[in-house]
């Protein structure tokens, strides 16, 4: 019964007297008393015990477990988790309720735990009781299905696989959806959206509504991590991979063929946005690879918006973290123009070939869109490669059938 005194404290602390009231009154209006109370020790204010007094000596009792009015008159926060058993059955199942202790089962402990943080942010910064600002109860099933990579709202609760439990260890790609509390607060953000906005989830619209997703898991996990929105990566699922990712590297190796490791910076263009996050990646990744001989490191791929001086700054920060772990790997660098020597934007390719990099081993990158990009593209690729050491990473054919003799022209 402890959990039950945990929770009417905690809706006490944090919903004030007012709030205690109406529990007390929606005990009288339902006429019953549920027993959990009846461990409450007298912090309770004492308009709630005289009720409770007044219930019990009338010989009325109910329920083990708070009735759900009750506890959303309170104003606490009400979570039920289930298990789905590895079966597609929704909701499962009960494995957890509200103020009980941990099962011991990570994932449906971490669905408990994320949905009380994504809770807590919107109750505690934006005053918003719930997914609908009406105290909803939070319901999330985990163990959906066998080998599910996913999770979800389902416009009623929460849903989680578990990845790939059902493969091999060293086969696993995806681990747990609980993994990471933002993907939690992404999903429950999508009910607060569904109770709100209500974005269709299509075009546009779709977009905010996953981008609004984005947002508030971020700040869910910036919250729980006590960081200020500068200090945080702003990475969503982080722990969802496996380091099974890193393996991709070495089945290239295994087969004999070179694996580009690329940092992608199209949105913002502006490479410097994620200066700290490109270095920590590339410090990880040319310490795992050091030893290989088939990774090439191209740290921004399409830059855009921004002159090459911009870039070039950016290349002289992350290429020395780059050297420190691996010192002999070709660097790819990205040119302005969505790496098109500043063709398609920010150029000209002059700017690069009178200021080049001062490195060695490092090329240069050309992205080739064989549809949309003509002559005049490769000619300015033609003069700068008797210059620079140039790399086309991308050579594209369009996605459309235009009935263009294009693939010659990617050729
Ligand atoms: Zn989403």
């Amino acid at each position: 019964m402890n959990y039950d005194r945990a929770f009417f404290d905690a809706g006490i602390d944090r919903a004030g007297t007012q709030s205690v009231k109406w529990a007390a009154r929606g005990i009288m209006q339902e006429g019953m008393v549920p027993l959990w109370v009846a461990d409450m020790d007298f912090r309770a204010p004492a308009c709630v015990l005289e009720a409770l007094h007044a219930r019990v000596e009338h010989g009325v009792f109910g329920y083990a477990v708070p009735p759900e009015g009750l506890m959303e008159a309170i104003g606490g926060m009400n979570r039920i988790v289930y298990s789905a058993q590895n079966a597609g059955n929704l909701p499962g199942q009960q494995v957890r309720v509200e103020g009980g202790p941990p099962t011991g089962d990570a994932a449906a402990d971490e669905a408990y735990d994320g949905a009380g943080a994504t809770h807590s942010l919107y109750k505690d910064v934006y005053n918003r009781d719930s997914i609908d600002g009406n105290g909803a109860r939070l319901d999330s099933t985990v163990h959906y299905r066998v080998g599910y990579d996913n999770a979800f709202w389902n416009g009623q609760q929460m849903v989680y696989g578990d990845g790939d439990e059902d493969l091999a260890v060293a086969e696993r790609l995806f681990n747990r959806f609980t993994i990471a509390i933002d993907i939690i607060g992404h999903e429950l953000t999508h009910a607060v959206t569904q109770f709100t906005a209500n974005l269709v989830y299509q075009g546009q619209s779709g977009a905010l509504n996953e981008s609004m997703s984005d947002v508030f898991g971020s700040l869910v996990k910036q919250r729980n991590l006590g960081q200020t929105a500068a200090e945080a990566d702003w990475i969503i699922g982080e722990g969802l991979f496996t380091s099974r990712v890193n393996s991709l590297v070495d089945a290239a190796e295994s087969r004999g063929m070179y694996a580009i490791v690329d940092f992608h910076t199209l949105t913002p263009g502006d490479p410097t946005y994620n200066l700290a996050n490109a270095k920590t990646f590339f410090q990880n990744v040319a310490t795992r690879n050091a030893s290989k001989k088939n990774v090439i490191y191209e740290i921004t791929n399409e830059p855009n918006g921004v002159s090459w001086s911009t870039i070039r700054a950016y290349a002289n920060e992350v290429i020395p973290v780059i050297r420190a772990a691996d010192p002999d790997a070709v660097i790819i660098v990205g040119t302005p123009g969505w790496s098109s020597l500043g063709v398609s934007g920010n150029g000209p390719a002059s700017d690069v070939i009178n200021n080049k990099l001062s490195f060695p081993n490092v090329m240069y990158a050309f992205h080739f869109y064989a549809a949309s990009h003509g002559d005049n593209y490769r000619s300015v690729l033609q003069q700068t490669a008797s210059q620079l050491p140039m790399f086309v990473t991308v050579n594209v054919p369009p996605w459309t059938s235009s009935g263009a003799n294009v693939f010659d022209r990617a050729r």
